[in-house]
């Protein structure tokens, strides 16, 4: 996936569009993104022993890697991510507008 774990991304699409956050978690094989404050859903709970009280809470969903978009650390722009091959053979990300190496 070209959006992982710790990378700051803003949203642009969905309630919480232009919003942005830090990625606390990724699964790629959903494709999907926990975002920092970002997909807030109401779960309605019921009080379990005294662990858990009754009520509404506020859970943070996954959101579609999709809707957001990574912002680049160097250029400070929504950047479009593309694959760069180094010397040694590892694969990184580069920023396509100002085409720094992102990790
Ligand atoms: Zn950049």
């Amino acid at each position: 996936m070209k959006i992982r774990k710790d990378d700051t991304v803003l949203v642009i699409a969905g309630k919480d569009k232009s919003k942005r956050g830090k990625v606390r978690s990724a699964y790629p094989k959903d494709e999907r993104l926990l975002v920092e404050g970002i997909n807030f859903i109401k779960r309605h709970t019921r009080a379990r022993g005294q662990a858990r009280q009754a009520g509404i809470i506020e859970l943070e969903a996954p959101i579609h890697v999709s809707n957001v978009m990574l912002l680049c650390n160097k250029c400070n722009r929504p950047a479009r991510v593309g694959f760069h091959f180094l010397g040694d053979g590892r694969k990184v990300r580069i920023c396509r507008s100002c085409h720094e190496v992102i990790d």
